[in-house]
């Protein structure tokens, strides 16, 4: 990249950065909430290490990946830097519980957690790294059920009944610490009923689980729906770097 095509993306990103921030602070007074009650979680998948970086100059340190070779590749181009100490990346995509060691070396959090064997695998696998010294963090890794609304867990997320036990699992496995729970709205789905549901979940789930006060709900087309149902986490994409130019595979 030239360095004026450089200059004019960093400008491009900044631009869409401040707008995104502005919108997120309406969202949270027009629902009554605290702007720092809700974190912009920026999603950097498809999109090349010096987007991340470039948000990375703009202030933001947490960053959202949704496949796991891409996102390793994003973690090592980070590493080496001083930056890097300071950077937490967040898992966001399914994850296939083959995966749960390389995840649980560079992860911050995981967003995407539904099934038993992947909290099993994702606890081992922060042990593994430890022992060998390879996990980026000192901090357990947070982890966040995610619903499935629908109860069509092919797309990912556990149906509601079992997020108890799997809360239960989260909490007594070393290596990991209960965040909260995230969803996405199923397809063709009212986000309005969606996150109205959700947040009845959470509010549930918070009987059991009085410390998993995450909930990571919005994205770039519904953040403002999320945000007056009780999302502490929106995973804003395309609103700040643009339309991905790779589909989702
Ligand atoms: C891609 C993705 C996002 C970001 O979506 P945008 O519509 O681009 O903001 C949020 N959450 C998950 C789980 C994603 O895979």
């Amino acid at each position: 990249m030239s360095e004026s095509a450089r200059a004019r993306r960093a400008s491009e990103v900044a631009e869409a950065v401040r707008a995104q921030r502005e919108r997120l602070e309406r969202a949270c007074r027009a629902a009554g909430r605290s702007p720092e009650a809700v974190a912009l979680l920026p999603v950097t998948k498809y999109f090349p290490a010096s987007d991340a970086h470039i948000l990375y100059t703009l202030g933001f340190r947490d960053f959202g990946e949704s496949r796991v070779q891409e996102a390793a590749a994003k973690v090592a181009d980070f590493r080496g830097l001083e930056s890097n100490a300071a950077v937490r990346w967040h898992m966001i995509g399914q994850l296939q519980r083959n995966k749960a060691n390389a995840v649980a070396r560079w992860a911050a959090a995981v967003h995407s957690v539904d099934n038993s064997k992947l909290i099993a695998g994702l606890a081992r696998g922060v042990a593994t790294a430890r022992d060998r010294g390879e996990r980026a963090t000192d901090a357990d890794l947070a982890v966040y059920l995610q619903v499935s609304l629908d109860g069509d867990t092919q797309r990912g997320g556990a149906a509601e009944p079992e997020l108890d036990a799997l809360g239960a699992a989260v909490a007594e496995a070393d290596g990991l610490a209960l965040a909260g729970l995230m969803a996405v709205p199923p397809l063709g789905a009212d986000p309005e009923r969606s996150f109205a549901r959700l947040h009845e979940i959470h509010v549930e789930f918070l009987r059991s689980f009085p410390r998993a006060t995450q909930l990571s709900a919005g994205m770039s087309g519904d953040m403002e729906v999320a945000v007056r149902h009780g999302s502490t986490c929106v995973r804003v994409g395309t609103a700040l770097l643009g339309l991905r130019t790779i589909t989702s595979p």
